[in-house]
Protein backbone atom coordinates (compact mmCIF):
# COMPACT_ATOMS: atom_id res chain seq x y z
CA UNK A 1 0.00 0.00 0.00
CA UNK A 2 3.01 2.28 0.28
CA UNK A 3 3.37 4.92 -2.02
CA UNK A 4 -1.14 5.19 -2.71
CA UNK A 5 -2.08 7.20 0.48
CA UNK A 6 -4.28 4.78 1.67
CA UNK A 7 -5.09 3.34 4.92
CA UNK A 8 -4.67 5.02 8.33
CA UNK A 9 -2.07 7.04 7.44
CA UNK A 10 -3.47 8.50 4.32
CA UNK A 11 -4.44 12.10 4.81
CA UNK A 12 -7.44 13.58 4.12
CA UNK A 13 -6.52 14.57 1.16
CA UNK A 14 -9.46 16.33 -0.56
CA UNK A 15 -10.65 18.25 2.70
CA UNK A 16 -7.22 19.34 3.65
CA UNK A 17 -6.09 20.33 0.19
CA UNK A 18 -9.10 22.39 -1.30
CA UNK A 19 -11.16 24.96 0.51
CA UNK A 20 -14.76 24.55 0.06
CA UNK A 21 -14.93 27.40 -2.59
CA UNK A 22 -12.51 25.78 -4.56
CA UNK A 23 -15.38 22.50 -4.29
CA UNK A 24 -18.24 25.13 -5.00
CA UNK A 25 -16.05 26.13 -8.15
CA UNK A 26 -15.51 22.70 -9.28
CA UNK A 27 -19.30 21.42 -9.05
CA UNK A 28 -19.89 24.57 -11.39
CA UNK A 29 -17.41 23.96 -13.76
CA UNK A 30 -18.17 20.13 -14.51
CA UNK A 31 -20.65 19.32 -16.78
CA UNK A 32 -20.96 15.78 -14.76
CA UNK A 33 -22.20 15.50 -11.28
CA UNK A 34 -19.24 16.23 -8.00
CA UNK A 35 -20.77 14.20 -5.50
CA UNK A 36 -19.81 14.61 -1.45
CA UNK A 37 -20.46 11.91 1.27
CA UNK A 38 -23.73 13.77 2.45
CA UNK A 39 -25.09 13.10 -1.35
CA UNK A 40 -27.66 11.09 -1.74
CA UNK A 41 -25.97 8.96 -4.66
CA UNK A 42 -22.68 8.82 -2.84
CA UNK A 43 -22.77 5.47 -1.56
CA UNK A 44 -23.94 3.75 -4.63
CA UNK A 45 -21.68 5.31 -6.75
CA UNK A 46 -18.59 4.97 -4.53
CA UNK A 47 -19.48 0.81 -4.73
CA UNK A 48 -17.06 -1.45 -6.86
CA UNK A 49 -17.44 -5.31 -8.38
CA UNK A 50 -15.59 -6.46 -5.14
CA UNK A 51 -17.30 -6.44 -2.15
CA UNK A 52 -14.78 -6.48 0.46
CA UNK A 53 -14.10 -3.04 -1.15
CA UNK A 54 -15.21 -0.06 1.12
CA UNK A 55 -13.49 3.28 0.37
CA UNK A 56 -14.68 6.36 1.29
CA UNK A 57 -13.14 9.16 -1.31
CA UNK A 58 -13.87 13.26 -0.53
CA UNK A 59 -15.14 13.66 -3.68
CA UNK A 60 -16.57 11.84 -6.85
CA UNK A 61 -16.67 13.05 -9.91
CA UNK A 62 -19.10 11.50 -12.52
CA UNK A 63 -17.41 12.83 -15.58
CA UNK A 64 -19.79 13.75 -18.52
CA UNK A 65 -17.42 14.10 -21.01
CA UNK A 66 -13.48 15.06 -22.13
CA UNK A 67 -13.67 19.13 -20.27
CA UNK A 68 -14.72 17.29 -17.53
CA UNK A 69 -11.51 14.51 -17.25
CA UNK A 70 -9.10 17.39 -18.04
CA UNK A 71 -10.58 19.27 -15.27
CA UNK A 72 -10.91 16.77 -12.40
CA UNK A 73 -6.76 16.12 -13.47
CA UNK A 74 -6.34 19.74 -13.04
CA UNK A 75 -7.83 19.92 -9.58
CA UNK A 76 -5.89 17.25 -8.48
CA UNK A 77 -2.82 18.18 -9.95
CA UNK A 78 -3.18 22.01 -8.49
CA UNK A 79 -4.40 21.14 -4.93
CA UNK A 80 -2.24 17.78 -4.33
CA UNK A 81 -5.36 15.34 -4.29
CA UNK A 82 -5.09 11.63 -4.19
CA UNK A 83 -7.28 10.56 -7.52
CA UNK A 84 -8.63 7.05 -7.77
CA UNK A 85 -9.91 6.45 -12.65
CA UNK A 86 -13.11 4.24 -12.29
CA UNK A 87 -13.90 2.63 -15.53
CA UNK A 88 -16.05 -0.49 -15.23
CA UNK A 89 -14.96 -0.82 -11.20
CA UNK A 90 -13.64 -4.50 -11.96
CA UNK A 91 -10.55 -4.48 -10.58
CA UNK A 92 -10.15 -7.16 -8.16
CA UNK A 93 -8.06 -4.47 -5.51
CA UNK A 94 -10.76 -2.04 -6.03
CA UNK A 95 -8.06 0.46 -7.34
CA UNK A 96 -11.28 2.34 -8.68
CA UNK A 97 -11.97 3.71 -5.04
CA UNK A 98 -9.91 5.57 -3.13
CA UNK A 99 -10.19 7.18 0.48
CA UNK A 100 -10.52 10.49 1.19
CA UNK A 101 -9.34 11.74 -2.06
CA UNK A 102 -10.61 12.29 -5.71
CA UNK A 103 -12.59 9.43 -7.29
CA UNK A 104 -12.59 9.87 -10.93
CA UNK A 105 -15.91 8.01 -12.31
CA UNK A 106 -15.95 7.63 -16.11
CA UNK A 107 -18.81 5.09 -16.13
CA UNK A 108 -21.01 7.48 -17.71
CA UNK A 109 -18.97 8.28 -20.32
CA UNK A 110 -19.53 4.59 -22.32
CA UNK A 111 -20.51 5.54 -26.10
CA UNK A 112 -19.28 2.88 -28.46
CA UNK A 113 -19.28 3.80 -31.95
CA UNK A 114 -18.18 1.46 -35.03
CA UNK A 115 -17.25 2.02 -38.48
CA UNK A 116 -18.06 -1.16 -40.30
CA UNK A 117 -16.28 0.15 -43.63
CA UNK A 118 -12.51 0.31 -41.85
CA UNK A 119 -13.74 -1.95 -39.44
CA UNK A 120 -12.69 0.53 -36.67
CA UNK A 121 -14.36 1.13 -32.98
CA UNK A 122 -14.17 4.37 -31.47
CA UNK A 123 -14.60 3.48 -27.36
CA UNK A 124 -14.93 5.47 -24.82
CA UNK A 125 -13.58 4.56 -21.09
CA UNK A 126 -16.99 4.03 -19.13
CA UNK A 127 -17.98 1.13 -21.95
CA UNK A 128 -18.56 -1.96 -20.38
CA UNK A 129 -16.93 -5.30 -22.72
CA UNK A 130 -21.07 -5.95 -23.74
CA UNK A 131 -21.36 -2.51 -24.40
CA UNK A 132 -18.42 -2.93 -27.16
CA UNK A 133 -20.07 -6.30 -28.24
CA UNK A 134 -22.84 -5.40 -28.74
CA UNK A 135 -22.33 -2.13 -30.77
CA UNK A 136 -19.76 -4.39 -32.58
CA UNK A 137 -22.00 -7.39 -33.33
CA UNK A 138 -24.06 -5.68 -34.95
CA UNK A 139 -21.99 -5.50 -38.06
CA UNK A 140 -20.71 -9.11 -37.20
CA UNK A 141 -17.40 -7.33 -35.90
CA UNK A 142 -15.66 -8.04 -32.48
CA UNK A 143 -12.21 -7.42 -30.93
CA UNK A 144 -10.51 -9.83 -28.56
CA UNK A 145 -11.45 -8.50 -24.75
CA UNK A 146 -12.13 -10.54 -21.56
CA UNK A 147 -15.02 -13.52 -20.68
CA UNK A 148 -17.15 -11.46 -18.59
CA UNK A 149 -19.53 -8.73 -19.76
CA UNK A 150 -19.44 -6.58 -17.12
CA UNK A 151 -15.94 -5.48 -17.01
CA UNK A 152 -14.64 -2.29 -18.32
CA UNK A 153 -13.15 -2.06 -21.72
CA UNK A 154 -10.37 0.59 -20.23
CA UNK A 155 -9.35 -1.13 -17.16
CA UNK A 156 -9.06 -4.59 -18.94
CA UNK A 157 -7.39 -3.32 -21.96
CA UNK A 158 -5.12 -1.01 -19.87
CA UNK A 159 -3.53 -4.30 -18.58
CA UNK A 160 -3.48 -6.17 -21.32
CA UNK A 161 -6.77 -8.23 -22.43
CA UNK A 162 -7.65 -11.84 -22.98
CA UNK A 163 -10.99 -13.67 -23.46
CA UNK A 164 -11.89 -16.48 -25.64
CA UNK A 165 -10.77 -14.78 -29.21
CA UNK A 166 -7.20 -14.36 -27.61
CA UNK A 167 -5.68 -17.59 -29.29
CA UNK A 168 -7.05 -16.21 -32.99
CA UNK A 169 -6.47 -12.27 -32.89
CA UNK A 170 -4.49 -12.17 -29.76
CA UNK A 171 -4.49 -9.78 -26.82
CA UNK A 172 -7.10 -6.85 -26.47
CA UNK A 173 -4.18 -4.12 -26.64
CA UNK A 174 -2.72 -6.22 -29.81
CA UNK A 175 -6.05 -4.62 -31.39
CA UNK A 176 -5.59 -1.03 -30.26
CA UNK A 177 -4.54 1.42 -32.64
CA UNK A 178 -4.55 4.38 -30.87
CA UNK A 179 -5.78 5.88 -27.27
CA UNK A 180 -6.38 9.67 -26.50
CA UNK A 181 -4.70 10.48 -23.14
CA UNK A 182 -5.56 13.18 -20.56
CA UNK A 183 -1.85 12.94 -19.06
CA UNK A 184 -0.72 14.40 -15.56
CA UNK A 185 0.14 17.80 -16.09
CA UNK A 186 -4.36 18.16 -17.74
CA UNK A 187 -3.41 17.96 -21.46
CA UNK A 188 -4.93 15.84 -24.02
CA UNK A 189 -2.56 13.88 -26.15
CA UNK A 190 -2.94 11.28 -28.88
CA UNK A 191 -1.23 7.51 -28.69
CA UNK A 192 -0.47 5.77 -31.35
CA UNK A 193 2.31 4.13 -33.57
CA UNK A 194 2.44 7.20 -35.20
CA UNK A 195 2.13 9.85 -32.43
CA UNK A 196 3.40 9.48 -28.53
CA UNK A 197 4.85 5.82 -29.70
CA UNK A 198 6.39 5.91 -26.42
CA UNK A 199 3.34 6.53 -24.62
CA UNK A 200 1.44 4.42 -27.03
CA UNK A 201 3.71 1.21 -25.95
CA UNK A 202 3.35 2.22 -22.22
CA UNK A 203 -0.06 2.07 -22.31
CA UNK A 204 -0.31 -1.04 -23.96
CA UNK A 205 -0.20 -3.44 -20.62
CA UNK A 206 1.09 -0.34 -18.21
CA UNK A 207 -2.14 0.02 -16.73
CA UNK A 208 -3.27 3.41 -15.53
CA UNK A 209 -0.02 4.88 -14.38
CA UNK A 210 0.50 7.21 -17.24
CA UNK A 211 -2.86 9.08 -17.62
CA UNK A 212 -6.39 8.75 -18.17
CA UNK A 213 -7.64 7.13 -21.54
CA UNK A 214 -10.79 9.18 -22.36
CA UNK A 215 -10.85 7.09 -26.46
CA UNK A 216 -9.68 3.75 -27.36
CA UNK A 217 -9.79 3.36 -31.23
CA UNK A 218 -9.75 -0.89 -31.94
CA UNK A 219 -9.26 -2.63 -35.26
CA UNK A 220 -12.34 -4.89 -35.20
CA UNK A 221 -12.31 -8.20 -37.05
CA UNK A 222 -15.35 -10.49 -38.53
CA UNK A 223 -16.46 -12.86 -35.54
CA UNK A 224 -19.93 -15.11 -35.35
CA UNK A 225 -22.22 -13.73 -35.10
CA UNK A 226 -22.92 -17.08 -34.07
CA UNK A 227 -20.17 -19.31 -32.55
CA UNK A 228 -20.11 -23.14 -31.08
CA UNK A 229 -19.65 -22.80 -27.67
CA UNK A 230 -20.84 -24.08 -24.46
CA UNK A 231 -20.01 -26.46 -21.23
CA UNK A 232 -18.77 -30.44 -20.92
CA UNK A 233 -18.76 -31.17 -17.55
CA UNK A 234 -16.89 -34.06 -15.42
CA UNK A 235 -17.17 -35.50 -12.22
CA UNK A 236 -14.07 -34.34 -9.49
CA UNK A 237 -12.73 -37.65 -9.41
CA UNK A 238 -12.30 -37.69 -13.43
CA UNK A 239 -10.62 -34.55 -13.04
CA UNK A 240 -6.69 -35.70 -13.24
CA UNK A 241 -7.33 -37.08 -16.33
CA UNK A 242 -9.76 -34.93 -17.79
CA UNK A 243 -6.79 -32.31 -16.97
CA UNK A 244 -3.49 -34.26 -18.51
CA UNK A 245 -5.96 -35.13 -21.66
CA UNK A 246 -6.89 -31.25 -21.70
CA UNK A 247 -3.14 -30.61 -21.67
CA UNK A 248 -2.12 -32.75 -24.46
CA UNK A 249 -5.29 -31.85 -26.82
CA UNK A 250 -4.73 -28.34 -26.33
CA UNK A 251 -1.10 -28.89 -28.16
CA UNK A 252 -2.95 -30.19 -30.94
CA UNK A 253 -5.90 -27.22 -31.49
CA UNK A 254 -6.69 -24.84 -33.96
CA UNK A 255 -6.48 -21.35 -33.00
CA UNK A 256 -9.79 -20.88 -33.82
CA UNK A 257 -10.91 -22.51 -30.47
CA UNK A 258 -10.30 -22.31 -27.25
CA UNK A 259 -10.72 -24.08 -24.44
CA UNK A 260 -10.74 -23.68 -20.36
CA UNK A 261 -10.91 -25.56 -17.32
CA UNK A 262 -13.14 -24.30 -14.48
CA UNK A 263 -12.93 -26.52 -11.16
CA UNK A 264 -15.80 -25.55 -8.81
CA UNK A 265 -19.37 -26.37 -7.74
CA UNK A 266 -21.88 -27.61 -10.00
CA UNK A 267 -24.63 -25.02 -9.93
CA UNK A 268 -28.12 -26.68 -10.71
CA UNK A 269 -27.65 -25.79 -14.29
CA UNK A 270 -30.53 -27.79 -16.45
CA UNK A 271 -28.49 -29.70 -18.46
CA UNK A 272 -26.62 -31.66 -15.18
CA UNK A 273 -28.47 -34.08 -13.97
CA UNK A 274 -30.06 -33.47 -10.49
CA UNK A 275 -27.48 -35.12 -8.38
CA UNK A 276 -24.80 -33.51 -9.70
CA UNK A 277 -25.83 -30.24 -9.04
CA UNK A 278 -23.81 -28.63 -5.88
CA UNK A 279 -21.19 -31.41 -5.97
CA UNK A 280 -17.96 -30.49 -7.34
CA UNK A 281 -16.67 -30.90 -10.93
CA UNK A 282 -14.14 -29.93 -13.88
CA UNK A 283 -15.89 -28.04 -16.37
CA UNK A 284 -14.60 -27.29 -19.98
CA UNK A 285 -16.11 -24.39 -21.56
CA UNK A 286 -15.19 -24.57 -25.31
CA UNK A 287 -15.32 -22.03 -27.92
CA UNK A 288 -14.80 -21.94 -31.63
CA UNK A 289 -15.25 -18.83 -33.73
CA UNK A 290 -15.19 -20.11 -37.74
CA UNK A 291 -16.87 -22.54 -39.41
CA UNK A 292 -19.58 -24.22 -37.04
CA UNK A 293 -19.15 -28.02 -39.17
CA UNK A 294 -15.68 -27.56 -38.69
CA UNK A 295 -15.98 -26.24 -34.92
CA UNK A 296 -17.99 -29.39 -34.10
CA UNK A 297 -15.22 -31.50 -35.59
CA UNK A 298 -12.35 -30.17 -33.91
CA UNK A 299 -13.81 -30.04 -30.37
CA UNK A 300 -15.16 -34.11 -30.64
CA UNK A 301 -11.96 -35.36 -28.96
CA UNK A 302 -13.18 -33.30 -25.70
CA UNK A 303 -15.70 -35.56 -25.31
CA UNK A 304 -13.69 -38.54 -25.09
CA UNK A 305 -11.99 -37.00 -21.77
CA UNK A 306 -13.72 -38.75 -19.20
CA UNK A 307 -17.21 -39.95 -18.64
CA UNK A 308 -19.28 -36.48 -18.92
CA UNK A 309 -22.10 -35.63 -16.30
CA UNK A 310 -23.42 -33.58 -19.77
CA UNK A 311 -22.89 -30.90 -21.95
CA UNK A 312 -24.48 -28.22 -23.10
CA UNK A 313 -22.63 -26.95 -26.43
CA UNK A 314 -24.28 -25.64 -29.75
CA UNK A 315 -24.33 -22.46 -31.83
CA UNK A 316 -25.08 -19.25 -30.10
CA UNK A 317 -24.68 -15.75 -30.34
CA UNK A 318 -21.56 -14.84 -29.45
CA UNK A 319 -23.04 -11.58 -27.67
CA UNK A 320 -24.46 -14.47 -25.74
CA UNK A 321 -21.25 -17.07 -24.84
CA UNK A 322 -20.20 -13.45 -24.08
CA UNK A 323 -22.31 -12.94 -21.28
CA UNK A 324 -22.62 -17.08 -19.89
CA UNK A 325 -20.16 -15.83 -17.12
CA UNK A 326 -22.13 -12.86 -15.67
CA UNK A 327 -24.45 -14.89 -13.33
CA UNK A 328 -20.88 -16.87 -11.73
CA UNK A 329 -19.08 -13.61 -11.59
CA UNK A 330 -21.52 -11.15 -10.27
CA UNK A 331 -21.02 -8.04 -8.68
CA UNK A 332 -22.12 -8.01 -5.05
CA UNK A 333 -19.86 -10.67 -3.41
CA UNK A 334 -16.70 -10.83 -1.15
CA UNK A 335 -13.88 -11.90 -3.93
CA UNK A 336 -10.02 -13.04 -2.89
CA UNK A 337 -8.16 -13.87 -6.25
CA UNK A 338 -4.67 -14.85 -6.82
CA UNK A 339 -2.99 -15.98 -9.82
CA UNK A 340 -0.23 -16.93 -11.70
CA UNK A 341 1.37 -17.45 -14.53
CA UNK A 342 2.23 -21.12 -16.47
CA UNK A 343 3.97 -21.97 -19.35
CA UNK A 344 3.47 -26.00 -19.16
CA UNK A 345 0.77 -27.69 -16.90
CA UNK A 346 2.93 -29.84 -14.75
CA UNK A 347 1.27 -32.76 -13.35
CA UNK A 348 1.69 -31.59 -9.61
CA UNK A 349 -0.34 -28.23 -10.53
CA UNK A 350 -3.26 -30.18 -11.94
CA UNK A 351 -2.96 -32.67 -9.00
CA UNK A 352 -3.30 -29.51 -6.71
CA UNK A 353 -5.93 -27.66 -8.26
CA UNK A 354 -8.06 -31.18 -8.18
CA UNK A 355 -7.15 -31.52 -4.38
CA UNK A 356 -8.01 -28.10 -3.95
CA UNK A 357 -11.02 -28.44 -5.78
CA UNK A 358 -12.35 -30.75 -2.99
CA UNK A 359 -12.11 -28.43 -0.59
CA UNK A 360 -13.74 -25.42 -1.37
CA UNK A 361 -14.27 -23.19 1.47
CA UNK A 362 -17.74 -22.00 -0.25
CA UNK A 363 -19.81 -23.18 -2.97
CA UNK A 364 -19.20 -20.04 -5.08
CA UNK A 365 -15.16 -20.52 -4.71
CA UNK A 366 -13.66 -21.66 -7.93
CA UNK A 367 -10.38 -22.48 -9.94
CA UNK A 368 -10.00 -21.03 -13.55
CA UNK A 369 -7.49 -22.27 -15.98
CA UNK A 370 -7.39 -19.81 -19.07
CA UNK A 371 -6.03 -20.84 -22.10
CA UNK A 372 -3.46 -17.85 -23.74
CA UNK A 373 -0.85 -18.71 -26.47
CA UNK A 374 -1.75 -18.98 -30.43
CA UNK A 375 -1.52 -15.22 -31.59
CA UNK A 376 -1.07 -13.98 -28.41
CA UNK A 377 2.07 -15.46 -28.20
CA UNK A 378 3.55 -14.45 -31.75
CA UNK A 379 3.99 -11.01 -30.67
CA UNK A 380 6.91 -10.33 -29.01
CA UNK A 381 7.55 -9.39 -25.56
CA UNK A 382 8.63 -6.10 -25.89
CA UNK A 383 6.49 -4.95 -28.47
CA UNK A 384 3.85 -3.80 -25.68
CA UNK A 385 4.21 -3.12 -22.44
CA UNK A 386 2.47 -6.51 -21.60
CA UNK A 387 5.55 -8.69 -21.66
CA UNK A 388 3.99 -12.19 -20.60
CA UNK A 389 4.17 -13.60 -24.09
CA UNK A 390 5.11 -16.50 -23.28
CA UNK A 391 2.21 -17.30 -21.04
CA UNK A 392 0.10 -20.49 -22.14
CA UNK A 393 -2.44 -21.16 -19.08
CA UNK A 394 -3.84 -18.47 -16.47
CA UNK A 395 -4.01 -20.02 -13.30
CA UNK A 396 -6.62 -18.25 -11.16
CA UNK A 397 -7.66 -18.82 -7.58
CA UNK A 398 -11.20 -17.61 -7.62
CA UNK A 399 -12.02 -17.02 -3.48
CA UNK A 400 -15.84 -15.92 -3.51
CA UNK A 401 -18.63 -15.50 -0.23
CA UNK A 402 -21.12 -13.47 0.99
CA UNK A 403 -20.50 -13.34 4.35
CA UNK A 404 -17.63 -11.73 6.57
CA UNK A 405 -17.11 -14.39 8.82
CA UNK A 406 -16.64 -16.13 6.04
CA UNK A 407 -13.30 -14.40 5.02
CA UNK A 408 -10.34 -16.35 6.77
CA UNK A 409 -11.33 -19.36 5.91
CA UNK A 410 -11.91 -18.71 2.13
CA UNK A 411 -8.83 -16.11 1.80
CA UNK A 412 -6.88 -18.47 3.58
CA UNK A 413 -7.95 -21.39 1.08
CA UNK A 414 -7.12 -19.39 -1.69
CA UNK A 415 -3.52 -18.20 -0.31
CA UNK A 416 -2.70 -22.03 0.10
CA UNK A 417 -3.38 -23.43 -3.08
CA UNK A 418 -1.28 -20.37 -4.86
CA UNK A 419 1.49 -21.10 -2.43
CA UNK A 420 1.64 -24.53 -3.26
CA UNK A 421 1.25 -24.32 -7.02
CA UNK A 422 3.85 -20.85 -7.49
CA UNK A 423 6.91 -23.16 -7.84
CA UNK A 424 5.99 -24.72 -10.55
CA UNK A 425 4.27 -21.36 -12.17
CA UNK A 426 6.50 -19.08 -14.73
CA UNK A 427 6.68 -16.14 -12.45
CA UNK A 428 4.63 -14.40 -14.08
CA UNK A 429 1.92 -12.82 -13.69
CA UNK A 430 -1.11 -10.71 -15.72
CA UNK A 431 -1.24 -7.31 -13.96
CA UNK A 432 -5.25 -7.26 -14.06
CA UNK A 433 -5.23 -10.29 -11.67
CA UNK A 434 -3.49 -8.73 -8.69
CA UNK A 435 -4.96 -7.53 -5.42
CA UNK A 436 -4.28 -4.51 -3.58
CA UNK A 437 -2.05 -6.06 -0.87
CA UNK A 438 0.50 -8.17 -3.30
CA UNK A 439 3.80 -6.07 -4.47
CA UNK A 440 4.13 -7.90 -7.84
CA UNK A 441 4.61 -5.16 -10.34
CA UNK A 442 7.94 -6.28 -11.44
CA UNK A 443 6.87 -9.93 -12.00
CA UNK A 444 4.15 -8.69 -14.35
CA UNK A 445 6.47 -6.41 -16.10
CA UNK A 446 9.31 -8.85 -16.25
CA UNK A 447 11.91 -7.65 -18.94
CA UNK A 448 9.75 -3.85 -19.63
CA UNK A 449 9.66 -2.90 -16.06
CA UNK A 450 12.69 -0.58 -16.26
CA UNK A 451 11.54 0.89 -19.48
CA UNK A 452 8.00 1.74 -18.26
CA UNK A 453 9.57 3.40 -14.99
CA UNK A 454 11.39 5.52 -17.62
CA UNK A 455 8.10 6.09 -19.21
CA UNK A 456 6.69 7.14 -15.96
CA UNK A 457 9.21 9.44 -15.32
CA UNK A 458 8.39 11.42 -18.19
CA UNK A 459 4.68 11.41 -18.03
CA UNK A 460 3.86 11.15 -14.26
CA UNK A 461 7.30 12.14 -12.79
CA UNK A 462 4.69 12.91 -9.33
CA UNK A 463 2.75 10.28 -9.53
CA UNK A 464 -0.24 11.48 -9.53
CA UNK A 465 -1.34 8.20 -10.96
CA UNK A 466 -0.63 6.01 -8.08
CA UNK A 467 -4.08 3.97 -7.69
CA UNK A 468 -3.27 1.31 -9.51
CA UNK A 469 -0.20 -1.64 -9.42
CA UNK A 470 1.95 1.49 -9.57
CA UNK A 471 5.13 1.70 -11.42
CA UNK A 472 7.11 3.51 -9.45
CA UNK A 473 8.91 7.03 -10.97
CA UNK A 474 12.64 6.84 -9.74
CA UNK A 475 13.16 10.59 -10.00
CA UNK A 476 12.10 13.44 -7.77
CA UNK A 477 10.87 16.14 -9.78
C1 LIG B 1 -15.48 -10.95 -12.96
C2 LIG B 1 -14.21 -10.56 -13.64
C3 LIG B 1 -13.86 -11.17 -14.83
C4 LIG B 1 -12.68 -10.80 -15.46
N1 LIG B 1 -12.36 -11.40 -16.63
C5 LIG B 1 -11.27 -10.99 -17.30
C6 LIG B 1 -10.96 -11.55 -18.56
O1 LIG B 1 -11.64 -12.43 -19.05
N2 LIG B 1 -9.87 -11.10 -19.20
C7 LIG B 1 -9.08 -10.11 -18.69
O2 LIG B 1 -8.13 -9.73 -19.36
N3 LIG B 1 -9.33 -9.58 -17.48
C8 LIG B 1 -10.41 -9.99 -16.79
N4 LIG B 1 -10.69 -9.46 -15.56
C9 LIG B 1 -9.75 -8.51 -14.96
C10 LIG B 1 -10.02 -7.11 -15.47
O3 LIG B 1 -9.29 -6.92 -16.66
C11 LIG B 1 -9.56 -6.08 -14.43
O4 LIG B 1 -10.34 -6.25 -13.27
C12 LIG B 1 -9.69 -4.65 -14.94
O5 LIG B 1 -9.03 -3.80 -14.02
C13 LIG B 1 -11.12 -4.24 -15.08
O6 LIG B 1 -11.23 -2.98 -15.67
P1 LIG B 1 -12.40 -1.98 -15.19
O7 LIG B 1 -12.37 -0.78 -16.05
O8 LIG B 1 -13.67 -2.73 -15.07
O9 LIG B 1 -11.90 -1.70 -13.72
P2 LIG B 1 -11.80 -0.43 -12.78
O10 LIG B 1 -11.77 -1.01 -11.42
O11 LIG B 1 -12.79 0.60 -13.09
O12 LIG B 1 -10.38 0.14 -13.16
C14 LIG B 1 -9.23 -0.53 -12.81
C15 LIG B 1 -8.05 0.39 -12.93
O13 LIG B 1 -7.79 0.61 -14.31
C16 LIG B 1 -7.34 1.95 -14.48
N5 LIG B 1 -8.28 2.63 -15.36
C17 LIG B 1 -9.59 2.36 -15.56
N6 LIG B 1 -10.06 3.18 -16.51
C18 LIG B 1 -9.06 3.97 -16.90
C19 LIG B 1 -8.92 4.99 -17.87
N7 LIG B 1 -9.90 5.37 -18.67
N8 LIG B 1 -7.72 5.58 -18.02
C20 LIG B 1 -6.66 5.22 -17.24
N9 LIG B 1 -6.75 4.26 -16.31
C21 LIG B 1 -7.93 3.64 -16.16
C22 LIG B 1 -7.27 2.60 -13.13
O14 LIG B 1 -5.99 2.45 -12.56
C23 LIG B 1 -8.28 1.77 -12.36
O15 LIG B 1 -8.06 1.79 -10.99
C24 LIG B 1 -11.85 -9.81 -14.89
C25 LIG B 1 -12.20 -9.24 -13.67
C26 LIG B 1 -13.36 -9.60 -13.05
C27 LIG B 1 -13.71 -9.00 -11.73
Amino acid sequence: MEGRGRGSTARNYATANTTPEEIDRFRSETRGEVLVPSDPRYDDTRKVWNAMIDRRPAMIVRCAGVADVLRSVALARDCDLLVSVRGGGHNIGGSAVCDDGLMIDLSGMRSVRVNPETRRAYVEPGATLGDFDHEAQAFGLAAPTGINSTTGVAGLTLGGGFGWLTRKYGLTVDDLLSAEVITADAKRVRASAEENPDLFWAIRGGGGNFGIVTLFEFRLHPVGPEVLCGLIAFPLDQAGQVLRKYRGFVETMPADLNVWAILRQAPPMPFLPGSAHGKEAVFLAVFYDGDLTKGGKAIEPVRGFGKSLGEHIGPMPFTAWQKAFDPLLAPGARNYWKSNNFIELGDRSMDTAVEYAGKLPSPQCEIFIGLLGGQAGRVAPDATAYSARDTKFVFNTHARWDKAEDDEKCIAWAREFFMKTSPDSSGSVYVNFLTEEEDRVRAAYGPNHDRLVRMKNKYDPKNLFRMNQNIRPSIRP
